[in-house]
């Protein structure tokens, strides 16, 4: 099914992305987890491309497996920053063929190199994907959208005008980046309502559930952490149960907060683990996940 379709039969949709497993270990632990979180009947799932290549097959093994053994409506990501013009047509048709019918559409990061050349300007950006992909008329397109802006970009307004394009390529909805600051989503969907982006920009949450984590996320993406927050993890670090807590706490209030604002649901970037993403899901009042 179309997640757009689901947009129409649900208010909120609460949805899990997941990553492929690296070997046969993780795969066996990525079982037992994704089985306890199909107990939340999620909206709909996704799985994470690798950019850099050393996964993409996977992405497609595990789709094809989520969406026609397990019977979830699935997501599959696809990221053009190496890609080939034969490259896309032959993965876009593929995903297709196996019945994906939603993709996250993106550009990816390219390898840090200084200087990149990108094998494919035809796919410089995200925009130029999803307006090719959309030309198929057949897939419910996602995009990314980054509250507290993307890294490369200088300003919030120059990257909401680059949405904006996005946007108009035909994108059919957003997941945002993670953050912990509800007040950047606040402001985000207001100016990107005012520049005319119409549709469900739904917040990507991470569950805080150990230090070394929260630290590698929050350089990745540049996430502003409140100053209460920051103090309570530097205080728990030594102590990964305080640490789970607090994040527990915070992920719990943040969701809370963001449904009542109106928020249209929720993304959680389980990173394949089910312990927070369930306790903070059940954590939440029932009004609040309709
Ligand atoms: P774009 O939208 O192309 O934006 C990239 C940069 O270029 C931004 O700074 C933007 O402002 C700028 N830009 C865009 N269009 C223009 C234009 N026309 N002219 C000038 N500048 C422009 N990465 C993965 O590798 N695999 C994944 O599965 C994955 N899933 C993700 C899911 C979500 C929900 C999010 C938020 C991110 C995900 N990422 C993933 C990370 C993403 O690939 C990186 O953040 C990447 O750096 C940007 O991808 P994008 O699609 O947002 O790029």
């Amino acid at each position: 099914m179309k997640i757009s379709e689901i947009f129409t039969r649900q208010e909120k949709t609460f949805s899990f992305e997941f990553f492929p497993p690296r070997d046969e270990i993780s795969a066996v632990d990525f079982g037992i987890n994704v089985g306890q979180l199909l107990r939340l009947d999620p909206s709909f799932v996704s799985v994470t491309y690798g950019a850099g290549g050393s996964t993409q097959e996977r992405t497609f093994t595990l789709v094809d497996y989520l969406q026609n053994k397990i019977g979830l409506t699935t997501m599959g990501h696809y990221t053009c920053v190496n890609a080939t013009h034969d490259k896309v047509v032959a993965d876009i048709n593929h995903l297709k063929e196996i019945g994906i019918e939603n993709l996250m559409l993106l550009r990816g990061d390219p390898p840090k190199k200084p200087n990149i050349v990108f094998p494919n300007p035809e796919f410089q950006y995200a925009s130029d994907l999803i307006s090719f992909v959309k030309t198929m008329d057949f897939f419910c397109i996602g995009a990314a959208a980054y509250p507290e802006k993307h890294p490369e970009t200088l300003t919030l307004k120059e990257d909401l005008e680059n949405m904006l394009i996005k946007y108009e390529a035909g994108a059919d909805f957003l997941i945002t980046q993670l953050f912990f600051d509800n007040e950047a989503y606040y402001k985000y969907v207001s100016l990107a309502r005012n520049k005319g982006i119409n549709c469900r920009i739904i917040p990507g949450i991470i569950p805080i559930t150990s230090y070394k984590q929260i630290r590698k996320f929050i350089d990745m993406t540049g996430a502003k952490v409140p100053a209460i927050l920051a103090e309570k993890i530097e205080e728990g670090r030594d102590n990964p149960e305080k640490i789970y807590q607090i994040g527990l706490d915070f992920s719990v209030k943040q969701c809370i907060d963001l449904l009542e604002w109106g928020a249209p649901g929720i993304h959680f970037y389980t990173l394949n683990k089910s312990r927070a993403t369930i306790e903070i899901y059940e954590t939440l009042p029932k009004r609040l996940k309709n």
